[in-house]
């Protein structure tokens, strides 16, 4: 696959259908492996967390999650396709069980969240197969563990935060045998219907980080980090240093 190095992590230059074919093939294949959706602060967290770089060397995709990364590849001269956000990748992979009928596994979110969301996306994808179901609030995990070798799904999706989830993922999901994993962030809060997601405009001008914004004031802090990973990746493209 066609990559871009972004501050050091190789992105994927995918579309989303390629994507998606991707993880089908992953399904196929059968061994473990780690799907990463990037967005600046994932890039960025990356950069001062070496076990996370490692996973994000370790994983068999990395798309473009947030405009953020397409703009990057774009000052690095290699624009790519298109976003993949984790969302977008989960609901089209979603609409492939017409043909191809994946078991999933859903970890994450608040109690009942997940619940919610599976309830939700059965009903609109009637293909879709929900084989287990935990929230992702749990500090030992021996039984979630079990739970998921006994229900072997095809694919689990990890909410568990940024970061935490892909080293939860390498860790413990690829050890327990899951062909694919995913770390997906807040979906379950949007597939429940709990959090909305920014209207298709904002989605198609680049904006949805602002709607975040205005729903989620906290999350303030951590967007201050997308100047400064601009910076660094000006910085990178100028003087030829990936980090
Ligand atoms: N979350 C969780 N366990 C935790 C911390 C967070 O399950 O210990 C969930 C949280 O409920 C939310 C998701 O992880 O659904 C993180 O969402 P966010 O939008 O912050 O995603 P990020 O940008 O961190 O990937």
């Amino acid at each position: 696959m066609d990559r871009v190095s972004i501050l050091g992590v190789e992105v994927d230059n995918v579309s989303l259908k390629e994507a998606v074919n991707k993880v089908g093939e992953l399904v196929a294949a059968g061994s473990p492996s780690l799907i990463v959706t990037a967005n600046p602060e994932i890039i960025w967290l990356a950069r001062n967390d070496n076990s996370f770089a490692q996973c994000l060397e370790a994983a068999q995709m990395v798309t473009a999650d947030g405009i953020g990364i397409i703009i990057a590849a774009k000052i690095l001269g290699k624009p790519l396709k298109q976003r993949v956000t984790g969302i977008d990748l989960t609901t089209a992979i979603f609409t492939e069980t017409e043909k191809k009928p994946y078991k999933f596994y859903f970890l994450g979110g608040k109690p009942g969240i997940a619940q919610k969301a599976s309830e939700k996306i059965s009903a609109r994808f009637p293909g879709v197969q929900v084989v287990g179901i935990h929230h992702g609030y749990f500090d030992d995990d021996t039984m979630i563990l079990n739970d998921i070798r006994e229900k072997k799904p095809d694919i689990l999706l990890a909410a568990l935060g940024m970061g935490r989830q892909e080293k939860w993922i390498r860790e413990k999901a690829m050890a327990a045998g899951v062909p694919v994993s995913i770390g997906v962030g807040g979906s379950f809060d949007v597939f429940s219907g709990e959090v909305k997601r920014a209207p298709v405009w904002m989605q198609k001008t680049g904006l949805e980080w602002l709607h975040r914004l205005i729903n989620q004031p906290s999350r303030f802090t951590r967007m201050l980090q997308l100047p400064k990973f601009l910076m660094a990746v000006i910085m990178s493209r100028l003087t030829g240093k990936q980090t």
